[in-house]
């Protein structure tokens, strides 16, 4: 059994707790238009220019995006890394694109992960089949869920889906009893109103059972958007400015008024 996957990213610090290994994996549902890992989105392997400069000259190549890999390989990267894992509490961290889109490889891998004694973190937009999701909850610790926008056509608007699938799964996940980091990407224009941001702290306070141990905000950023015309994709935030370190100061006010512990950044 194989997972595709575009990249792995070693002694990772915003993807869970400790140092971790992250495996981003090829294949969303979605298509944000803020997405930074636009090279996550197709569930295919693919093969796009790369520009490089060099003495005042531009060499064109191709590069092959997206590989194959064992729940065994996963193993194997963690093992070369695991004195650092271990001595730092880290562990390991599924994302992409969507983990969730590739659910056979997933639970194998996160299966021998935890039987290997690695802490497990998934990091989801939610939007899967809840009964795949069930099937993914027993072996893993902590689930970062992604949390966009809290009206669906905004939602359906911005990322090209509804969001009653991931918002009943986030309650699902957290019902079941597993710790939930929520991640909140701050859109200045879409989802930054004071409207919405009343919506998303009444959301937060109400979700209940002490299992949302974590707020990151995560401000817009342009990184990745070069990325886009290279995979032939629209970007359609060109008109968008990062938000101030003071805006992102607000916010962390704002939301630390809920008593869960607010981090700007992941
Ligand atoms: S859910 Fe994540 S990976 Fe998928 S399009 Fe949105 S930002 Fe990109």
């Amino acid at each position: 059994m194989k997972g595709l996957i575009f990249s792995i990213k070693r002694y990772s610090v915003h993807d869970g707790p400790g140092i971790r290994v992250t495996f981003f994996m090829k294949g969303c549902p979605l298509s944000c238009w803020w997405c930074h890992n636009p090279e996550g989105i197709s569930p295919s392997q693919e093969t796009v220019e790369k520009v490089q400069k060099a003495g005042g000259k531009e060499f064109r190549t191709l590069e092959n995006v997206g590989r194959y890999i064992t729940p065994a390989d996963v193993l194997a990267v963690l093992e070369k890394e695991k004195i650092f894992i271990a001595e730092s509490g880290g562990g390991v961290t599924f994302s992409g694109g969507e983990p969730l889109t590739q659910p056979e490889f997933l639970i194998e891998a996160l299966k021998r992960c935890k039987a290997g004694g690695y802490h497990t973190a998934v990091d989801t937009s939610g939007y899967s089949d809840t009964v795949t999701l069930g099937k993914i909850i027993p072996f893993t610790d902590l689930f970062l869920f992604d949390l966009k926008h809290l009206v669906s056509e905004q939602h359906l608007k911005y990322t090209g889906v509804s969001n009653e699938l991931p918002v009943g799964n986030l309650h699902f996940i957290i019902e079941s009893g597993k710790e939930v980091w929520l991640r909140i990407p701050v859109i200045p224009g879409i989802n930054d109103d004071h409207g919405h941001l009343e919506m998303l702290k009444d959301f937060i306070s109400g979700v209940g059972n002490g299992r949302l141990k974590k707020i990151n905000l995560l401000p817009y950023h342009r990184i990745g958007t070069s990325k886009y015309k290279r995979f032939g994709l629209p970007y359609r935030m060109q008109n968008t400015a990062s938000p101030t370190p003071a805006r992102m100061k607000e916010l962390k006010a704002y939301f630390e008024e809920t008593g869960i512990k607010v981090k700007i950044g992941g």
